[in-house]
């Protein structure tokens, strides 16, 4: 835990009265659950219990019977959940508060899920424990800059009449990520200058975008107590400029919209799972758990989405197995997210080159604004480029990549240079530096 001290403003408090009177008591009410009796209550037992005597495709599969473990559960996936919607849906949905959520996930084709109200008020608590306990901060209650890009997310802050207030009660200033302009930067500086927030809360290119900017334009900055960046993955890179530029600690999250609030980072550096919420294994190639140490792909168990649970779901991402963190948190670790399942090239052999080996190709190249890699086909490279304005492509450092991706890649492999205004987003707005076509689909 740090020894943040929490700060709760005048607005902060009064944020918090109006909250705990009108809406989400039961925020507060799954909060105590969580501080109580932290991992001790069987959630994954009752969820299991729930999918095979209410879920269809579950039922169906354990033929009713409901004391099954979750390694004889199957893997679930995007496909799957495509082709069986309605068996994955409980049986009495009408019966329930649930709405539709959809995600875009690095191939950029969007899949519908279905969550309950309880889904969402789980997440909640569950943000609000790693804020308290993690970070020291009452998350509603201190002045923050946040730069966030999802669209529909965008809309419903900026345009509503109840987002406005909610902005101002929580002492959210607001920026739009999709559009960082330099205007926009300057902007977020001197609001973040004026406003002094506890913490910038940000996807990690946005917050990169705008370190890099204020670097490059030897601007000064206020140093807020920490950045906390969620929805992309926090390369090390990016990391190293966020934290010297703002002179604080970056605190990555690790959550989805299908799956909700998955892990945090500790002050020393650990993601720690919220087991209360998620239930998460990492496995091996043939669905082995891994050991300490080892790296495998995530499944993870929403614990508590009843009207469409996930069960050992394929997130699409990578990671290595922690063992006990010394930050005195008891939560399961994971030493570190590796990347998306999508950021591997696939080789002609069946081999996985990690998406960072490309990455590393572009680092510390000033002539770099964005990029993205993109295996299009098993020989077939593309390279979206946007380049810094005032700085030439070297033709040296050109055949310097090429030469360094057909290492890897195979001699036969063709290369194409896109020049672009900008690299496509994910419906999300997410950035992505690396995305096969090939593999992890
Ligand atoms: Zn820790």
């Amino acid at each position: 835990m740090n020894d943040f001290s929490v700060k709760i403003t005048a607005r902060g408090r009064f944020y918090l009265l109006a909250r705990k009177l009108v809406t989400l008591k039961k925020v507060d009410t799954y909060y105590r659950q969580i501080t109580k009796l932290g991992t001790s209550v069987d959630y994954l037992g009752a969820l299991l219990r729930h999918a095979t005597t209410r879920v269809p495709y579950y039922k169906k599969m354990f033929d009713g019977t409901s004391n099954a473990r979750l390694d004889q559960f199957p893997i679930l996936n995007k496909q799957i959940i495509k082709g069986h919607f309605d068996a994955l849906t409980v049986d009495d949905i009408e019966a329930r508060a649930w709405f539709k959520n959809s995600s875009g996930g690095s191939t950029g084709q969007p899949q519908t899920f279905i969550q309950d109200k309880d889904f969402v008020t789980w997440s909640i608590a569950t943000q609000t424990y790693y804020f308290r306990n993690f970070l020291g901060v009452e998350y509603a209650a201190v002045p923050k800059v946040v730069l966030w890009g999802s669209e529909r997310d965008l809309f419903v802050q900026a345009k509503s009449i109840k987002a406005m207030l909610v902005n101002w009660l929580t002492q959210t200033y607001f920026f739009n990520s999709f559009k960082m302009t330099h205007e926009e930067m300057l902007l977020c500086v001197k609001t973040i200058n004026k406003k002094r927030p506890v913490f910038i809360k940000a996807y990690a290119s946005s917050v990169y975008e705008l370190a890099k900017f204020i670097k490059e334009n030897k601007l000064s900055v206020y140093s807020p107590q920490f950045v906390y960046s969620s929805a992309e993955s926090m390369k090390p890179f990016m990391r190293e400029v966020i934290e010297e530029v703002f002179a604080c600690k970056v605190y990555d999250f690790y959550g989805s919209r299908e799956a909700g609030a998955i892990a945090g980072e500790c002050s020393r550096g650990s993601m720690h799972v919220f087991s209360f919420n998620s239930h998460v294994e990492i496995v091996g190639p043939q669905n082995n758990p891994v050991g300490v140490g080892e790296e495998g792909r995530i499944l993870v168990t929403t614990l508590h989405n009843y009207a469409m649970p996930l069960i050992r779901y394929e997130i699409g991402d990578t990671a290595v197995l922690g063992g006990r963190c010394e930050c005195g948190n008891e939560l399961p670790v994971i030493k570190r997210i590796t990347g998306r399942v999508t950021d591997h090239f696939l080789l002609k052999n069946g081999a996985l080159i990690h998406g960072e080996y490309f990455t590393h190709l572009f680092y510390f190249r000033d002539w770099v604004k964005e990029f993205q890699v993109v295996q299009e086909e098993l020989d077939k490279v593309q390279i979206f480029l946007v380049p810094t304005s005032t700085k030439k492509v070297p033709q040296e450092d050109v055949v310097e990549i090429e030469a360094k991706i057909r290492i890897v890649m195979g001699e036969d492999c063709r290369i194409e240079w896109k020049y672009v205004d900008a690299v496509p987003r994910t419906p999300q707005g997410k950035m992505l530096f690396t995305r096969s076509l090939v593999y992890g689909k």
